[in-house]
């Protein structure tokens, strides 16, 4: 379906943050007068806002726009091995609130029944008005196939060929489910902007590659599992049956068992080789990654080592988003896909 024209701008808006009218009429090809009619509309439905001015250059200062961060909301979810997180993101994509609690997850259905209860409580106690939420994005960790809609495999939680509906079933709202790994690299997006790799380094180790603003999938929706590349050939025995993974040497677990010294080799020696692929930024995430500031020029250092290449290793670079990173990207997630719902509303309503 064409998108109208009130959906292109908001679509633009989402990922523009704040921009004035010109910006909107440049960046859409469309005519001024189009712009303010279709601005005005936004406006009057409490979609759009102004919020302050560019700076003047000479002529008259132009008024910023920006969408109006309460006009709705969408929530995050993660679901991990022993408990689920939630957060709610306003319409800027901004952390609201954030909760979790313990729930190991379990393929049944007095699992889902107990989610649906965790989530309406979480609504509850962050006095999130649920008919305000526009949808819903989950974090999951495992290897998503978002054309058939199912989790293809998730090592970690035991799974196989397990349906998505299962989560719509319980949510009165529409949902996107996105790798674990993809959604923090997803959070990163506003910061980052273009192509960087983020490589998540958690007790399991994954990454997600956003290239020119997309995050790009692979054939198999398995592009970014780097943790099960060999970083070792013949190495330790990895939870996959290989030997000699990524995923072996570059957990929290491994940086305590092998020390400082011989983590930031391995560690090197991988963020070398991604780099090599596709010359582009490489963000460290993940647990290590969140505390990774005070040895990150030592480990500049020794990918200098391997990378004959580059003059200066500033391409490695520490992750913005520290805690909530998955929920918070899934959120995101959620907002691109379910967003525009509120036009909708507010045709309704007029
Ligand atoms: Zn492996």
């Amino acid at each position: 379906m064409a998108q109208t024209i009130q959906e292109r701008i908001f679509r633009l808006m989402l990922g523009g943050r704040a921009m004035t009218r010109q910006d909107i009429a440049d960046r859409l090809s469309l005519s001024m007068p189009t712009v303010l009619q279709n601005v005005t509309q936004l406006m009057g439905a409490g979609i759009l806002e102004e919020c302050g001015a560019t700076r003047s250059s000479g002529g008259r200062k132009a008024k910023m726009l920006r969408l109006c961060p309460e006009a709705g909301c969408v929530l995050g979810i993660d679901i991990g091995i022993r408990q689920v997180g939630f957060v709610t993101a306003d319409l800027l994509g901004d952390l609201r609130q954030s909760g979790s609690v313990e729930l190991p997850f379990r393929d049944t259905p007095d699992w889902y029944a107990r989610f649906q209860c965790a989530l309406l409580e979480h609504l509850d106690r962050s006095q999130t008005d649920p008919s305000q939420i526009l949808g819903a994005g989950i974090s999951f960790p495992g290897i998503i196939d978002s054309r058939r809609d199912q989790v293809v495999r998730s090592h970690i939680l035991g799974v196989e060929h397990m349906g998505l509906e299962r989560f719509q079933k319980v949510l009165p709202f529409p949902v996107v489910v996105h790798n674990d790994a993809n959604c923090a690299c997803f959070a990163e997006r506003r910061e980052r902007q273009g192509s960087y790799i983020y490589l998540s380094l958690n007790g399991s180790i994954g990454g997600g590659v956003m290239l020119e603003d997309r995050l790009w999938m692979g054939d198999t929706f398995q592009a970014g599992e780097l943790g099960h590349m060999v970083l070792i050939p013949g190495g330790r025995r990895c939870y996959c049956g290989k030997q000699g993974c990524a995923d072996a040497y570059l957990s929290p677990q491994a940086l305590e068992r092998d020390g400082e010294e011989v983590y930031l080799d391995h560690l090197a020696l991988f963020v070398s080789d991604l780099r090599m692929l596709l010359d582009i930024d490489l963000v460290i995430g993940g647990q290590v990654g969140s505390k990774i500031g005070p040895q990150l020029d030592a480990l500049r250092e020794k990918t200098a080592r391997y990378d004959r290449f580059t003059r200066d290793i500033d391409y490695i670079l520490p992750c913005s988003q520290q805690e909530h990173a998955c929920a918070l990207g899934a959120a995101r997630f959620g907002l691109e896909a379910f967003g525009s719902r509120l036009l909708l509303r507010s045709e309704k309503t007029d």
